[in-house]
């Protein structure tokens, strides 16, 4: 079976480097909020291009904490894409703040920014981005709006750790934003983990307090803060790996052109890259009209895949105020979207076989 993605490969390249740092740990005795935090938080802030770097317990947190030290609330509208994984949107309603859905494009799956300006209301407090896939949004527009209309712009990086925008890579193309490390992830750790990037200086210090129990130093509490912080043992796997993600990017983008070089069968649509070379493949995600027959057959040729996602956010019981909702789009791309295999440690023989089996697809 052509797994769709093995972690146990991925982490196992740097067996020795992370077994000597957690060594370390153990032998020095201290767990949190020490030297290794500090480390991977520079190295990944320099990495990213930004002034500051917090280290916290996972994703959803720290899309949480960027909301709640930007300080939105009930009766705060946030725009963010009807496309997403629903951590995005649930971070919003965590706050008590409004999501305000928007549409993709069909070919790229990300946000249409053309499609923002008619829901800004007075309300209107942040553009919450979703570089989905390993795709950065173009942000050219969405700044403009946020300048237009003195938004705040927010990016959910968790699948995008390394891509580009013109010049700048994500976590650099906003007021801040959002990193998961989950194992899976481009950058993973072996836990949950997550990341705060900014430039803002007052900012970065309310969400390192915040996620530190509101403190800025030990007993003085200065918010009502949360217990979400990014431990020892995972910041040193993260540094390690770290090291290697431009290398392991680059695979994914080697394996990616191959695909749509080499996939040829009308009944599968192949993803769109805005710019070849700054996206990092997080996901490699084609659609076709009957997708479990798709994937069915898939299996029968020992090929495994994954759908992200099958239901929309709108469509979940979670949600069930918005069963109403229609996001077409939306829809049609959950209903007929399949990820095929995609990880830096795919052979070329694999990913060659994935080819001739998705060719041969009738
Ligand atoms: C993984 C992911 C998250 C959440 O990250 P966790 O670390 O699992 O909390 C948020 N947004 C997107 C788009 C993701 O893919």
């Amino acid at each position: 079976m052509i797994k769709f993605l093995d972690l146990e490969k991925i982490n196992n390249r740097f067996r020795d480097e992370i077994d000597l740092r957690i060594k370390t740990i153990l032998d020095k005795g201290w767990y949190l909020q020490g030297e290794e935090n500090e480390i991977f938080c520079k190295n990944f802030a320099q990495y990213c291009g930004t002034k500051h770097c917090i280290g916290v317990a996972n994703g959803l947190d720290a899309l949480n904490l960027i909301i709640k030290a930007m300080g939105f609330g009930i009766g705060d509208e946030i725009i963010v894409p009807a496309n997403t994984y629903i951590a995005s949107i649930l971070a919003i309603s965590q706050n008590g703040c409004t999501p305000i859905l928007i549409e993709p494009h069909i070919n790229t799956y990300n946000i249409n920014p053309d499609l923002i300006e008619e829901k800004i209301t007075p309300k209107t407090k942040a553009i919450m981005v979703v570089h989905l896939y390993g795709q950065a949004v173009q942000m050219d527009k969405i700044w403009d709006l946020a300048k237009k209309y003195n938004l705040k712009v927010i990016e959910d990086s968790a699948q995008a750790h390394g891509a580009y925008y013109k010049d700048k890579r994500t976590g650099n193309l906003s007021d801040a934003s959002a990193f998961s490390f989950y194992p899976g992830k481009n950058l993973g750790c072996m836990g949950d983990g997550g990341a705060v990037t900014t430039n803002d200086d007052e900012l970065a210090q309310k969400i390192k307090a915040i996620a530190n129990y509101g403190s800025d130093r030990k007993y003085h509490h200065i918010y009502k803060g949360v217990n979400s912080r990014l431990d020892e043992i995972q910041a040193a796997v993260l540094d390690v790996k770290l090291k290697y993600i431009d290398k392991d990017n680059q695979r994914r983008r080697e394996i990616s052109k191959y695909y749509r070089e080499n996939i040829k069968n009308e009944k599968i649509i192949l993803p769109t890259a805005y710019n070849e070379d700054s996206h990092v493949w997080h996901i490699f995600a084609v659609r076709t009209k009957e997708r479990d027959k798709f994937q069915k057959y898939l299996v029968e040729n020992e090929i495994q895949t994954i759908i992200h996602y099958p239901t929309p956010p709108h469509k979940q019981n979670a949600y069930k105020e918005w069963a109403n909702l229609s996001y077409p789009i939306t829809e049609e791309i959950h209903r007929t979207i399949i990820s095929l295999p995609m990880s830096p440690v795919i052979t070329d023989v694999e990913v060659q076989k994935v080819v001739e089996v998705v060719n041969n697809y009738e």
